[in-house]
């Protein structure tokens, strides 16, 4: 006897990058930050491990939601918090669309998203980028459309100017994943106050560090965050998270520096690719996606065996590329090193 919804069972589910336990790998395949989180949220933590645990933590986190308030200049009551953006990624689903509703996102990108619409029971529409990774001038009929911008897995960015007339022309809601934009030069977050149909979803795991400790929030209309708030898990985020959050806030200048140097060091390993005569997608993110031909998944797997990790996607217009997290500045020159062995 499956107990098992049919629609699971037959779902393949997303596949995360591997996460190695040994030392001494070069980890380029999931979009983490090589740089610690700033040392005012590891004090944040260390204070608030302690008898105070006992707690449940504030059910909306509220004194994190004014920090996004006063550091991005929205109302806290426009502010929703999540375990991670993937977390409020589904929540938004599941608060806006019935069964059998469509969702569309440009493709390729953020894989996902097809994976919780079919979790949820919608529809999913895949709708491909042009070549130049700019939207296309159809869009169908959709009670959500996610973007994410920067653009995973191409890193391309699009301006704030043309994410605004897109949200005027589709229907439905416009969900812009901005989890790697502040690698990026600008950002949407003032299309929330002027579009009445976007809400801006952001993450702590990239260009704060804190993937491992999974915090994300949103900006939207503030019905649409009463409406999360009505489906969510009553303490969805916990009491460490919510700390650090704040600690985070409170020292973004550490946040920024460290966005500066991986905006350096892309640039530098972008430079170098091409010197190769590899094409790079251009990036506003912490990534590239790099062009090495047809030889690519074995090429991942040759970087591989060198303990140097990078994220292979197999979808028609990645086949022949690898995506590849800027690191160090050290990590970005063994990549290079052993790319250039292995390419001969
Ligand atoms: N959106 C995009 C486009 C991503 O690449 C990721 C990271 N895999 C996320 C959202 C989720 O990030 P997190 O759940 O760590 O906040």
């Amino acid at each position: 006897m499956n107990f098992v919804r049919p629609e699971i069972d037959a779902l393949t589910g997303y596949v995360p990058g591997e996460q190695p336990t040994e030392a001494g790998v070069i980890k380029l395949n999931t979009n983490e930050n090589p740089y610690p989180p700033s040392p005012a949220v590891l004090e944040a933590l260390r204070e608030r491990v302690g008898p105070g645990l006992r707690f449940y933590p504030h059910p909306s986190g509220a004194g994190l939601r004014r920090a996004v308030g006063e550091v991005y200049g929205v109302d806290p009551d426009a502010v929703f918090l999540g375990n991670g953006s993937d977390e409020i990624l589904s929540l938004l689903i599941r608060t806006v669309v019935e069964p059998g509703d469509a969702l569309a996102a440009p493709d390729p990108s953020y894989s996902l998203y097809p994976t919780l619409a079919r979790i949820n029971g919608a529809r999913h529409i895949g709708v491909p980028f042009t070549a130049d990774y700019r939207l296309p001038d159809a869009w169908p009929t959709a009670r959500l459309t996610f973007l994410a911008n920067p653009n995973s897995p191409s890193g391309t960015f699009l301006a704030p100017e043309e994410v605004a007339h897109f949200a005027g022309r589709i229907d439905g809601l416009l969900v812009v994943d901005e989890a790697y934009v502040d690698f990026a030069d600008t950002d949407c977050m003032s299309l929330v106050q002027r579009c009445h149909n976007v809400v801006v979803v952001r993450t702590f795991s990239k260009s704060f560090s804190l993937a491992g400790l999974r915090l994300g929030f949103a900006v939207g209309p503030v019905e649409l965050i009463e409406g999360m708030n009505k489906v969510k898990d009553s303490y969805n985020v916990n009491q460490l998270a919510l700390a650090a959050g704040e600690a985070a806030l409170a020292s973004i200048d550490w946040m920024r520096e460290n966005v500066t140097r991986i905006r350096k060091t892309r640039e530098r390993l972008a430079a170098a690719l091409r010197e190769q005569g590899l094409f790079v997608y251009p990036s506003g993110a912490n990534f590239v996606l790099v062009r090495v031909g047809p030889h690519a998944p074995d090429l991942q797997r040759a970087l591989a065996r060198r303990r140097v990790l990078v994220r292979y996607l197999d979808h028609s217009r990645t086949r022949d590329c690898l995506r590849v997290t800027i690191g160090t500045d050290t990590e970005a020159d063994r990549f290079l090193e052993a790319l250039s062995e292995e390419m001969g």
